[in-house]
Parts: structure tokens; C-alpha cells; sequence
């Protein structure tokens, strides 16, 4: 028998195992009465009560810091499938009823964009039924429209009941008819992130939204930081994981649930009898692109390193913006600003040189400036339209 092995065995298994260890934790770490129903951190105990005020707490409180929103505005919610939707229609409905001071004085607008190709047209219709169904036992307004018709043919339709948005059969082949067959994965999902964001904007406009709540967690915002210093988009980091994105100067997209992780949420729905809706996703594969490599890598920072993720997070939100460059042009992919040259090239540039002189080589009858001038002149070309970053995408665009 191997003792090694089974050491090797246990040890690991301690890692990924977090001991719910009520004996430990005796009283409720709030009230100090109650016994804990709930281990949280792996060390702070809690009883139901103490959770469940606990957690619409933290959530009103981080409204009520960063005040972004005034009284009787509207704000676009996000309907993404899972957990966390389900956890901030209800505490969205319970801050709007309530009868104290901290009541919430906006008025929510459900959002659901329709993008699953990967399902049948039986499946998809199913699923839309039951998204307007669970909206409406919040008693929400909801309203649907198509990533396809919006990506394909610019064209934005809102319905308020499912059964009217368009859904065919083939449109899986007419948004892979936008880009060159041989698009990276990676670019792909750029691509589709990036037609999501404007197409929330857009919507926010047309329905008369000023804000737009997004779904994300922690862990998705340490994901999103390693990404995009991943794929070049770090002098960007600000607005797409801060707390508020403030890149379109009517509509601000906020994200009220990164003080969450999915345990929190998920036992918030169990309290509260709350049943969010599945779907059958996509096979995961974590080495086809950058983001399913760095999502992975976050997963298992979250088993064996849990408090890592607030680290990465907190790094993230120390990280600004340049303020001057809000003047520059904006890229039309992102629509944020671009960095220009200014003397010195950025790290964008100089990768876009070097990538440009290596598949250039140069005329030995062309005096040097000359080649100097056309370098500068061809790598500048991309970046006066799009971002480094959108630049991967767009040379995959047929249509642009
Ligand atoms: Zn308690
Ligand atoms: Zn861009």
C-alpha cells in the first residue's frame, strides 16, 4: 500500500473540501443567540435571519455608497440565467416594498437578449416562457429582443411577450456569416461581449433607462481583470470591472452583486424557497480561449485559495484610468477612447510595429525613412479606428 499516495489523496481533498464545522462556530456571528445555519469565509457562522438581513443589507448599502441612482430614474436589469438574477429581482422587489427609509425609490425594466443558438427552436421558445413567467413573480416589467437581428441587421426590437421575437432555425449560421471562418475562438467571444455591451446600451436609450444593472459576481470581475490584461485591453481594466462603467455619457452599466460570491446568492434563493432557472450550457472546454483558460484559472483559485479573489478584485479597483484620455477618439468597437501616440509608442503600438515589420520585409532600395515613415504610417492605420484590442476582432469583420 502507498502511504504516500493517500497522504497526497487527503491533503488535496482537505483543500478542496471547505469543512462546514458548526460545532466550531457555537453562536451566530450577529446576534451571538441564534445557532448558525450558515458558514461563510470558513470561519464567520451565521443564523438564517441574521444571513437573510444580512445580504439585502450589503446590497442596499452599496447602492446607498456610490449613489448612483436618483429617485424615480429607470434602470435596465440584465436578465442572465442562474443565480444571481434570481437573488437581484428579489432583493430588488423587497427594497421597492419596503415601507422604511432605505426603500428603494427607482424603477426597475427587465431586459432578456436572446442569443441561444445552441438550442432547439422547441427549447428556445420554452425558455423564454419561463424567463417572462419568473420575471412576472417579481412583478417586473420585461422586455425581450434578439442578439441576431441586433448583430446581423441593426435592428433593435422590443417585445413584451415572448412569443413574438423572431427565432430561426439558422441563427447560428447567419451570425457566423459576420466574421471570417477563421476566427479564434477567442475573438469570437470578444465579439459577442462586445455587440452585447452596445446592444445593452442601446436598449437602456430606447427604453428610457438611465442605468443598466449587470449580473456580475466577484469572480467574474477577477476573471474579467485577468482577461483583459490578457488580450490588451489593461489600459481599459477600469471600465470593464469597476463598479460603474461611465463610457457611454447617458447610460451608466453598474454591477451590484460584486460584492457577491455565488454561495452567498445561492443560499440566499434556498432561504427564501427561490427557484432560478437552468439551461443546458455549452460543453466547457478551459483550453479553447484566452477567457475559458483564465475562468478556470479563477475557479480553482476560488476552491483552494478563496480569499484570492477579493485580492485580485481589490488590485483591480486600485487600477485607474487616464483622465486625459477621455479626449482622445473613441474606438468603434468598445466605444472607448483610444490611446494615440504621443512620442512613445504604447505597448499596443509597439506590438502592432513589431508584428508589422516582421511580416514586412523591408526594401533595401527604399531609403529608411521612407520605410520608417510607412511603418509608423500602416500600424497607425488599425488604431485610429479601433483599440489594440478591438483591432484582433475587426480583422476578423466581414461586415464592418
Ligand atoms: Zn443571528
Ligand atoms: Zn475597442
Amino acid at each position: 500500500m502507498c502511504s504516500v499516495g493517500d497522504d497526497y489523496q487527503e491533503n488535496e481533498l482537505a483543500n478542496h473540501m471547505e469543512r462546514l464545522d458548526i460545532k466550531e462556530v457555537k453562536t451566530c456571528n450577529k446576534c451571538r443567540e441564534k445557532i448558525p445555519n450558515v458558514l461563510l469565509r470558513r470561519k464567520d457562522g451565521y443564523c438564517k435571519s441574521c444571513f437573510l438581513n444580512g445580504t439585502e443589507h450589503k446590497f442596499k448599502a452599496f447602492l446607498g455608497k456610490h449613489r448612483f441612482i436618483k429617485k424615480d430614474e429607470y434602470v435596465l436589469v440584465n436578465y442572465t440565467i442562474g443565480h444571481p438574477i434570481t437573488s437581484l429581482l428579489s432583493f430588488l422587489r423587497s427594497g421597492i416594498n419596503a415601507s422604511t427609509p432605505k426603500q428603494l425609490k427607482f424603477n426597475p425594466i427587465v431586459l432578456y437578449i436572446e442569443r441561444n443558438f445552441h438550442l432547439n427552436y422547441e427549447q428556445r421558445l420554452r425558455l423564454l416562457e419561463q424567463i417572462q413567467q419568473h420575471v412576472r413573480e417579481f412583478n417586473f416589467p420585461i422586455y425581450f429582443t434578439s442578439f441576431v437581428q441586433y448583430a446581423c441587421h441593426s435592428n433593435i426590437d422590443f417585445k413584451t411577450d415572448y412569443r413574438e421575437i423572431t427565432l430561426n432555425t439558422n441563427d447560428c449560421e447567419e451570425i457566423n456569416k459576420l466574421y471570417d471562418s477563421n476566427i479564434s475562438p477567442t475573438a469570437q467571444m470578444e465579439f459577442y461581449k462586445q455587440f452585447e455591451h452596445r446592444l445593452l446600451l442601446e436598449s437602456a436609450k430606447r427604453l428610457g433607462c438611465q442605468h443598466v444593472f449587470t449580473c456580475d459576481l466577484a469572480f467574474d470581475v477577477a476573471s474579467q481583470i485577468l482577461t483583459n490584461v490578457s488580450l490588451g485591453r489593461g489600459s481599459h481594466l477600469q471600465m470593464d470591472i469597476g463598479v460603474c462603467d461611465a463610457r457611454d455619457p447617458n447610460v451608466t452599466l453598474i454591477k451590484p452583486l460584486r460584492v457577491f460570491d455565488i454561495k452567498e446568492l445561492a443560499l440566499y434563493n434556498y432561504f427564501n424557497r427561490l427557484e432560478p432557472l437552468v439551461i443546458k450550457e455549452q460543453q466547457f472546454d478551459p483550453y479553447l480561449s484566452v477567457q475559458n483558460l483564465l475562468t478556470n484559472f479563477v475557479q480553482n483559485l476560488q476552491v483552494n485559495f478563496p480569499s484570492t479573489i477579493t485580492t485580485v478584485v481589490k488590485t483591480g479597483d486600485k487600477l485607474s484610468m487616464d483622465k486625459e484620455i477621455w479626449q482622445n477618439k473613441r474606438c468603434e468597437l468598445c466605444l472607448l477612447p483610444i490611446e494615440t501616440q504621443n512620442g512613445k509608442f504604447t505597448s499596443a503600438e509597439a506590438t502592432e510595429f513589431s508584428h508589422w515589420i516582421s511580416t514586412h520585409p523591408p526594401d533595401p532600395k527604399v531609403p529608411a525613412i521612407e520605410i520608417y515613415n510607412e511603418t509608423i504610417g500602416a500600424t497607425g492605420k488599425n488604431a485610429r479606428k479601433y483599440c489594440f484590442a478591438c483591432s484582433r476582432i475587426s480583422d476578423f469583420l466581414i461586415k464592418q
